[in-house]
């Protein structure tokens, strides 16, 4: 019994030895350790062994099927490890492919007018300043002359936080801050986003953007307000464009006016895109209310100054004919490449 033992196993070491593939293994495997395999049939010839040799030869039907199956082990662990390499060995990266170029961002609409309006006024001597976005009441509404109460809050229904801070309505809280700081005098243009409660549609969201603007110094006049935001104009919208001041209401301001300028798409004789009129309306501006300045500590018997604010979508809206302001916030890259 133990040669027969012996001589299964030195055959199956020996099979698996000279194998070549993993597949041959297998059938190795189950010739020998299989149900109807060789060690098998050993077990079950086990009744025609004497009743006290069986755990010895039990012990020895072990010891052979340990051998083998360790045996198997190692070589598939070898083949396994031959077939990797062959596979590394196979599939060298090739560094000199070009790679996949990474997808490069691009500058938003309203960035890009953005920067448009900024170019024009540092040209003319303006300095870029920034506010808080979340304000006090004090500076949204009543330091501008509308104070509590005052049906002009209403036009500018906002959000919030608690009866004092609000996020702001409108960037011309930052000429309030300009003013207190007391250096004059004062050329600057503040952009930034501020917040109404507002329905999203075609022509509103609850947030968006203005650039607002404030001169201060002596003798300022209405003459220098006209000069500069026709040139801002004629700038922004091309040489020929002419501008026309419709008289206007603002707290802050007063005189105010509303700028128009001829339409650029069809100069002024009227088109579908400036709904046949040939103007457009760009921008609210006025002299600088002296109630306004003296809640600053400016004296307006020696100061005067004017202030003006723009929205940003709408010139992004118009320069790039955009007829939805919605597409500026849906950030499709689509449409983003487009300008
Ligand atoms: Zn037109």
């Amino acid at each position: 019994m133990k040669e027969k033992l012996k001589s299964i196993m030195d055959e199956a070491l020996q099979q698996i030895s000279g194998s070549e593939e993993l597949e041959k293994l297998n059938e190795i495997r189950v010739a020998f350790l299989g149900k109807k395999g060789e060690l098998t049939s050993v077990l079950k010839s086990m009744k025609e062994v004497a009743p006290e040799d069986r755990p010895k030869v039990g012990q020895l039907v072990n010891e052979a099927r340990e051998a083998i199956e360790s045996k198997l082990e190692e070589k598939i662990t070898a083949f396994e490890k031959k077939k990797r390499e062959e596979q590394i060995k196979s599939e060298t990266i090739d560094v000199t492919l070009p790679a996949k170029k990474p997808m490069m961002g691009h500058r938003h609409p309203n960035t890009i007018a953005l920067e448009e309006v900024e170019r024009i006024f540092i040209g003319m001597g303006y300095e870029v300043v920034e506010g808080p976005e979340v304000e006090y009441d004090y500076y949204n509404f009543e330091a501008l002359n509308i104070p509590a109460n005052h049906p002009a809050k209403d036009e500018q229904d906002t959000f919030y936080i608690n009866s004092n801070i609000l996020l702001r309505s409108q960037t011309s809280s930052v000429q309030v801050h300009e003013m207190e700081k007391g250096k004059l005098p004062i050329r600057m243009i503040a952009p930034g986003r501020v917040y109404r409660s507002d329905e999203v549609d075609a022509t509103h969201s609850p947030s968006f953007h203005q650039i607002e603007g404030l001169v201060i110094d002596k003798n300022i006049t209405f003459a220098d307000l006209k000069g500069t935001l026709e040139e801002f104009c004629r700038e922004l919208f091309g040489k020929d464009t002419k501008v026309k001041f419709r008289p206007h209401h603002f707290q802050f301001t007063e005189p105010s006016a509303e700028v128009d300028v001829t339409c650029f798409k069809c100069g002024g004789e009227g088109c579908r895109f400036c709904k046949g009129e040939g103007w457009i309306e760009i921008l609210g501006c006025g002299m600088v209310h002296p109630r306004v300045l003296e809640m600053s500590g400016i004296d307006p018997n020696e100061y005067s100054g004017f202030a003006f604010g723009v929205g940003l979508e709408r010139i992004a809206l118009l320069k790039y004919e955009i007829d939805d302001m919605r597409l500026l916030y849906e950030n499709d890259t689509r449409f983003l490449k487009q300008f």
